[in-house]
């Protein structure tokens, strides 16, 4: 089954819970725009997606991935969450996504700039601070957003600095915006904490060691969790005592895989995501737990960082067994967040101070998980945070798509 399948029979619960029409729910069912190329750099072809999902609420808004294995199911899907997270997050945005078929891991400085100056001279007619705005994703960051722009610029000139985020400090972007998807799920960890699960002393794993398993799990040891195993492609290290997650970002940083760090055992990203732990964070990419191995789960508290880590077999095991899952749009909203943080700042001129967006940040992610969690304890019908999440951000497009008429 595809990832968008998956998707849909997720709507299909939806609809069936909130009772909506099929003639409305007909405008979620389909991309709105769905934009293919392939790039022809020196003779080599890469295929290159960009795709807005919905605009009820505002311009499409989403990343751009870099990875081998890309594809238009997965493109459509990560579109599809970032309509959904934007509409939770009550940001003024529809959802998009874009993605570069290639591994970034082979190719040369050099030809990564010149991959990703030919996607915006291929897409510069659709992107636009009002038409669809990109931001870092996997294997994308603040220097493929600044070539991104400098290309937009040379056509556009500086009259839309909002037309991509995650841009480095000296391009308009914003410092708090590199770790802002790891500090969303932190301050949402903490709350699960505090409020829920009521226990001192509480191990974590993390899978992924990227932009945003590395922040969460620094910030996790800092606040005195114990994260005992991480991992990023090439295999995850345990210890059980707790990792020293510092000096594992000092090595992860000479372009060493955490699998090789000295002090704790070996083991594979499948071992990892079935210890026995409280939290168990995925912060890699989609379908990670399926129902090969959802059974075998023992955390109890699942959060996901990533997109779509857990599919919808998977995920209705994991309800039989009573596993609590804060679902990535909820979760990983922090990235995006900060991204119209940026945006409106662009648009604006107008600085604001860094302290001020924290308090922001920590306002709009407490508020979401307010509004979920009270959705998910006060019905009955609503099986999970996730079935919650999705009906809060579904029903609020639908009732923009209502007041545009289109329904
Ligand atoms: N790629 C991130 C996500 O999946 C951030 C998107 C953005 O900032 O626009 O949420």
């Amino acid at each position: 089954m595809s990832i968008f399948d998956d998707n849909l029979i997720r709507l299909r619960e939806i609809q069936t819970l909130e009772n909506i029409k099929d003639e409305e729910l007909a405008v979620l069912l389909e991309p709105a725009q769905t934009n293919y190329t392939e790039l022809d750099i020196a003779g080599h072809k890469f295929p290159a997606w960009r795709i807005v999902y919905n605009r009820a609420l505002g311009p499409g808004k989403g990343g751009i991935r870099f990875h081998p294995e890309v594809s238009e199911d997965e493109v459509k899907s990560l579109a599809f969450w970032m309509s959904l997270k934007n509409s939770l997050a009550n940001i003024p945005y529809g959802g998009a996504k874009g993605g570069i078929k290639f591994n970034p891991k082979e190719v040369s400085l050099e030809e990564l700039e010149v991959i990703s100056r030919k996607y915006i001279d291929y897409f510069y007619n659709f992107i636009g601070q009002d038409k669809d705005i990109p931001a870092p994703d996997v294997y994308t960051n603040s220097q493929v957003m600044s070539w991104m722009l400098d290309e937009f610029e040379q056509r556009a000139g500086h009259h839309e600095p909002g037309m991509i985020t995650g841009k480095p400090v000296e391009l308009g972007g914003l410092t708090m915006r590199a770790d802002a998807t790891a500090e969303g799920g932190y301050l949402l960890t903490q709350e699960l904490a505090k409020k829920i699960i009521n226990k001192k002393e509480l191990k974590v794993a993390i899978q992924g060691f990227g932009n945003a398993g590395l922040v969460m799990a620094e910030k996790l040891f800092k606040a005195h969790y114990q994260v005992v195993a991480v991992s990023d492609s090439q295999g995850g290290i345990y210890q059980e005592t707790g990792l020293d997650i510092p000096s594992l970002i000092t090595f992860k940083a000479q372009k060493q895989s955490v699998h090789n760090w000295t002090s704790g055992e070996k083991i594979s990203n499948a071992e990892l995501l079935e210890l026995d732990v409280d939290i168990l964070v995925l912060a890699a990419l989609e379908n990670q737990i399926t129902k090969d191995n959802a059974q075998q789960i023992k955390a109890p508290y699942l959060i996901e960082l990533a997109n779509g880590p857990i599919d919808n077999e998977a995920d209705q095991i994991l309800i039989a067994n009573h596993k609590t899952i804060v679902p990535d749009i909820l979760a990983n909203s922090g990235g995006v967040i900060v991204s119209y943080f940026e945006w409106a700042q662009n648009r604006t001129g107008q600085i604001l101070a860094e302290e001020y967006l924290r308090n922001l940040l920590q306002k709009k992610m407490i508020n979401s998980w307010q509004r979920v969690y009270d959705k998910y304890s006060g019905q009955e019908a609503v099986r999970s945070l996730r079935q919650a999440a999705y009906s809060l951000a579904v029903q609020k497009i639908l009732v923009a798509e209502k007041w545009r008429g289109k329904i």
